[in-house]
This record gives C-alpha cells, sequence and structure tokens, in this order.
C-alpha cells in the first residue's frame, strides 16, 4: 500500500512525524489496555477508562498498520531487544502465536473466542472475570505482533517459508548482527 508507505517515516510532513509517533508508542499502548480492563473485572465503568482504552486502540491501529506495511524502520530496530536470539528463545510461544493468528484455523479460533466468548458472557450473564482469557488472548495478540515485528529476522517459524532447501540456520550471533 503505498499511500500507507509514504504516510510513515515522511518526516517532512507534520501528519508523517505525528504517525511515526504514534506507531511506535504501540507497546505502551497495549500496556494502558491491559491495564484499563482492571476496573471493568472490579465493575467500575468510567468514561475516563473507556477514554484512555478508546485513545490506545487509535495508537494501536496506527502501530499495527506500521508494522503490517513497512520493514524494520530506524525506530523499530532501537526497539529490537539487546538479546534477539535470547528474547525468541524465552518468548518463541508468542510468535508462534503470532504466526497462527495468520492462519485460516487461528483466525477461526481467534474470533470464536473473541466473539463467541464475548457474547455467551452477555447472553448468559456470566461474571466479568470471565472475559479474563478473551481480553489475555487479545493483549497476547497485540504484543505478538508488535514482538514479531522487531525480532522477524530471528523468527524461527518465518524460515520454513523461505529456504526451500531445508538448510538448518542456526540463529544469528547479536554481536556479529550489531557490528556488521
Ligand atoms: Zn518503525
Ligand atoms: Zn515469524
Amino acid at each position: 500500500m503505498p499511500a500507507v508507505n509514504d504516510a510513515f517515516n515522511n518526516d517532512d510532513s507534520v501528519l508523517g512525524r505525528f504517525l511515526t509517533t504514534a506507531a511506535h508508542l504501540m507497546l505502551y499502548a497495549i500496556a494502558v489496555i491491559a491495564v484499563a480492563r482492571l476496573p471493568y473485572y472490579l465493575g467500575i465503568d468510567h468514561w475516563a477508562v473507556g477514554f484512555g482504552e478508546f485513545v490506545a486502540t487509535l495508537l494501536v491501529l496506527v502501530g499495527v498498520m506500521h508494522n503490517v506495511h513497512r520493514r524494520l524502520c530506524v525506530r523499530c530496530m532501537q526497539e529490537v531487544p539487546t538479546d534477539p536470539s535470547g528474547r525468541v528463545q524465552r518468548q518463541h510461544r508468542v510468535l508462534w502465536f503470532n504466526h497462527e493468528l495468520a492462519t485460516t484455523r487461528g483466525i477461526l479460533v481467534y474470533i470464536g473466542l473473541v466473539v463467541g466468548g464475548g457474547l455467551s458472557i452477555r447472553v448468559f450473564g456470566l461474571p466479568r472475570a470471565a472475559h479474563l482469557p478473551i481480553d489475555a488472548a487479545f493483549v497476547t495478540s497485540l504484543y505478538s505482533m508488535w514482538l514479531h515485528h522487531r525480532l522477524r529476522p530471528w523468527c524461527p517459524y518465518c524460515r520454513p517459508w523461505d529456504d526451500d532447501d531445508a538448510i538448518e540456520e542456526p540463529s544469528p550471533d547479536p554481536v556479529v548482527k550489531a557490528t556488521r
């Protein structure tokens, strides 16, 4: 999408600078979304919480667009964890989850959980805490997008599609990578 490409990281325009800044607030926005669910579980419905969630959701949307339509930009690279190979090993399930969300089965299960779960809580009048697994899946999916974008060069689940020769490649050495 050229329009999206041009919009991001175009430091000559105010909108470009704004979008770039907004996109890189994604991790904070995800944290806000997660924290904003706490009052909900406690039975507190305040407009300020709803407003905070709304703003955070907008920031996350800009962040998702940036992750999907841009390769790693300079700001994204600065956010790459200092020990990417170690981070991949520790959080490979999150990366796996991100790849699952790109499959038809993953999308169907995800939508079934989020929409079906949300509806059944209303229909059966379940306690608000029943929303917890749905929110956990939602927040994890957002975080997995953020993390995967930054760890893409190290992601073991990206490999099978681009090496037809099935070469077993070890994860790149972060020290060599950083000095290049
Ligand atoms: Zn970026
Ligand atoms: Zn991947």
